[in-house]
């Protein structure tokens, strides 16, 4: 049968704007190929960029402790897992890396999943079911919304961080409720009020999930995530990361308690039925957690909050909007990896982005349905490993393309 049979349901006009047409003009912001690590700075399309789109938030990707124990991993275990670990067994670094996380978080157990969309998708499905309810922050990551429409239970979501709504749903609800946040959302860059959302779960009874995708490795004096710096790490029933953002390599994992994490080796469908991490891949996020919880993942971890700041700060003093700061009940505001600006519309965004990029930088955007319609922004990515003037740069030829791009665009 022909795609176009399927055409009312798909938007060819999006997508051919920003896949083909876009692309053939060399001004797409999407699929841009890298010709290096990618690291503070990268080369694409033969030139040295700054690179402020990237996940690998404490440069670990590259970090010379990772890159040589994916090297012996490698040398031992070869290039694959072969296949599911259910059906296949596990390499040995599949088995410490859990059992790091799990003392890492302090739970009784961990597992690791070959991406964190699995992992999400795979614990919600196979935690609630029919007859269950699974409420869910409006902006939660797509992997917990697709989640919670295969579990089959009653779904709703809340209006963004409003904890009011939360109270008001969890106090009508008449069947076990399940509770799902992301600890910093990928978007908009804020956090949770963490402390507010375990409150509410212990009063009504509610089971707790907190994705800390943007939070491992960076908050916290152990630096297990805002859950940790919110003090709720005892609140909090399932505790999901990716090792694909700080960690500096690929992979999800839950660490919970141990009837949990048994129960899902057998019930979580991305655990089951497909294939593990690469043992290098695997080996490269334990060397990684190592150095998280070492002095030199402290290090890193308060250079890329610095980072932030400052650069968040350098935008708002050239009289930049940004969003993504939080201010905690104790009164710090606080600024993680993710420093996004609004801008106005996705012409003006593509605009700006293609400027950036001549002059050397590469942003990170996100348009519809990572955001709201008609809501896109320049989602700009710090790194422990961005030097101070390249910080000075990247807000300097912000604000001078950010003029630009808001008067009415060509298209
Ligand atoms: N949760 C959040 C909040 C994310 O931002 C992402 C990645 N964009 C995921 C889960 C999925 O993780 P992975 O990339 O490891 O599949």
């Amino acid at each position: 049968m022909s795609l176009a049979k399927f055409r009312e349901r798909i938007d060819y006009a999006g997508m051919r704007l920003l896949v083909r047409e876009l692309e053939d003009l060399g001004r797409s912001p999407i699929f841009r190929v890298m010709q290096s690590a990618t690291t503070s700075h990268v080369r694409v399309a033969g030139r040295p960029r700054l690179m402020l789109g990237s996940n690998n938030y404490l440069g670990l990707a590259t970090h010379p402790e990772v890159i040589a124990a994916s090297h012996r991993a490698l040398d031992r275990f070869g290039a694959a897992s072969t296949g599911s670990r259910v059906a296949n067994g596990s390499c040995e670094v599949h088995t410490e890396l859990e059992a790091e996380l799990a003392d890492w978080h302090g739970t009784e157990a961990a597992m690791v999943v070959t991406t964190g969309y699995q992992a999400n998708v795979g614990v919600v499905s196979a935690v609630a079911g029919r007859g269950d309810a699974v409420v869910l922050d409006w902006a939660a990551h797509a992997s917990l919304h697709d989640g919670a429409r295969m579990s089959g239970a009653q779904v709703s979501r809340f209006a963004h961080n409003d904890v009011v709504e939360l109270r008001s749903i969890l106090s009508a609800a008449r069947s076990p409720v399940f509770v799902i946040v992301d600890s910093v959302y990928s978007m908009d860059g804020d956090i949770a009020p963490i402390d507010q959302i375990a409150a509410l779960c212990t009063e009504f009874d509610a089971l707790l999930m907190v994705d800390e995708a943007h939070g491992v490795g960076i908050f916290g004096a152990e630096r297990t995530g805002a859950v940790e710096l919110y003090g709720a790490s005892g609140a909090v029933d399932i505790r999901m990361g990716t090792l694909s953002k700080g960690i500096g390599s690929i992979g999800g994992y839950l660490a919970g308690s141990r009837d949990l994490i048994d129960y899902l080796r057998t019930h979580n469908r991305g655990y089951q039925f497909s294939t593990a991490g690469t043992p290098a891949s695997i080996a490269a996020a334990l060397a990684a957690v190592r150095v998280i919880r070492s002095a030199e993942g402290a290090e890193l971890a308060h250079s890329l909050l610095g980072n932030s700041r400052k650069l968040r700060d350098a935008l708002l003093a050239r009289g930049i909007p940004v969003q993504g700061t939080t201010v905690t009940p104790w009164g710090d505001d606080v600024i993680g990896p993710i420093v996004p600006v609004p801008v106005a519309d996705e012409p003006a965004l593509v605009e700006q982005w293609n400027q950036l990029f001549e002059r050397g930088i590469f942003a990170g955007i996100s348009v519809f349905p990572g955001v709201r319609l008609g809501s896109p922004m320049l989602r700009l990515c710090v790194q422990a490993t961005h030097s101070v003037p390249d910080l000075e740069f990247a807000a300097d030829t912000i604000a001078e393309t950010y003029c630009h791009a808001m008067e009415p665009s060509a298209s």
